[in-house]
């Protein structure tokens, strides 16, 4: 019996064909079969986890690591995540050193597989453009069963970003891998909508003598602040002014619509221009947000009872549906601040194009 099919191609008459192949995660020996091939001989494929849909290389091979960088459009200084199919494998990618060793198995039981990426001192197996030529790695083990099996089978760990084009909003479908990256890739593993929604959470460690370590949080991710507090003291990364930022990732600007999107702390900042056609990011689809103007289009985060974590799923899609609506701005709804609350409105700052003052003249 077939179990994998492939179900659509999308041809761009100045590229190449993408082939889309449909899987079910309890099912999926042909689409890994597809997928491994494809990374073994030197390509390059999107494949789902359970953050966002990523697009995987052999992460030993240097020459298709680069074709990630040139599908995306990559800045070659933006080092990729690297993701492990077992824990055991950590040592083929890392050098974990004694001081961080018990933190790092007590991290790893507590959130692997899952959407927490590490970053370590490097093997030096590693091909430099994996890592921007940083001594450190970052990297994770997916808790997606397509991605790790795709793993198993190439035998390599792969290198994965996100599969969207630079600084763009990360995909959480097949259907918005293809829109990003359609023509430019030669494969596309659709597994269905992503569980989390939110790009991994990514924390380095330093040892401090008899105390817990200090975790810095480089990106707020699935794994929260308060889910980290038991295993350190979490704190932001250390500014390093005048140097490249070690998190490009963190850069202003990124995970941005076409569309203006302003995330406006305060309904009070709202002063909407007349002919313009605004849209509402809301976060429960009722309250004075929605009252507050003719809204053109109005996506909602969280319709159900799943509050931040609904909201967490459906924050690029929604995101993604407004950008396609014809608007001259998508306006942001701020959310609570606290658990996934903080990457959520990490997400829409760094997306967010301006203070409200910005699109008053
Ligand atoms: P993406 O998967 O596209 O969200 O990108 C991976 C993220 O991991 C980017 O923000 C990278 O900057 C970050 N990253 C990768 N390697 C490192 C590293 N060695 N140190 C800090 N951040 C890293
Ligand atoms: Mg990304």
């Amino acid at each position: 019996m077939r179990i994998a099919r492939i179900v659509g191609i999308c041809q761009n008459p100045r590229m190449n064909e993408t082939r889309v192949i449909q899987t079910a995660d309890d099912d999926s020996k042909e689409a890994v079969r597809e997928a491994a091939a494809v990374l073994r001989s030197g390509d390059i494929a999107a494949l789902p986890t359970e953050t966002v849909y990523g697009l995987a290389a052999d992460a030993f091979d240097a020459d298709a690591v680069a074709k990630v960088f040139a599908a995306k459009e990559r800045p070659s200084f933006d080092p990729l995540i690297v993701h492990i199919a077992t824990r055991g494998d950590l040592a083929r990618v890392a050098v974990v050193p004694d001081a961080i060793a018990a933190t790092v198995n007590q991290l790893t039981s507590a959130f692997w597989p899952g959407p927490l990426t590490l970053v370590l001192p490097r093997h030096p197996d590693i091909p430099d453009i994996v890592t921007s030529g940083l001594p450190t790695i970052a990297v994770r083990q997916s808790a997606h069963p397509v991605m790790r099996a795709v793993i198993r089978e190439l035998g390599r760990p792969v290198a994965a970003p996100s599969a969207n084009r630079f600084g763009r909003i990360s995909p959480t479908s097949a259907s918005a891998v293809l829109k990003e990256l359609g023509g430019r890739i030669p494969l596309v593993i659709d597994a269905g909508a992503c569980r989390e929604g939110l790009e991994s959470t990514i924390v380095s460690i330093e040892p401090r003598e008899g105390k817990k370590p200090v975790l810095r949080l480089h990106r707020a991710g699935p794994v929260t602040k308060e889910m980290l507090q038991p295993f350190g003291k979490v704190e932001k990364p250390k500014a390093d002014p005048g140097s490249a930022p070690q998190t490009p990732g963190q850069l202003p600007g990124h995970y941005a619509p076409s569309t203006p999107l302003v995330l406006m702390e305060s309904a009070r900042d709202f002063h909407p221009e007349p002919g313009k056609r605004y849209g509402l990011l809301s976060y429960r689809g009722d309250g004075p947000w929605v009252d507050l103007h003719h809204w053109d289009r109005i996506e909602t985060l969280s319709p159900g009872s799943g509050k931040l974590a609904e909201a967490a799923v459906r924050l690029f899609h929604c995101m993604r549906t407004l950008d396609e609506a014809g608007l001259d701005t998508i306006v942001a709804e701020p959310v609570s601040e606290t658990g996934l609350g903080v990457a959520i409105m990490d997400r829409l700052r760094r997306a967010s194009t301006g203070a409200p003052d910005d699109h008053r003249d």
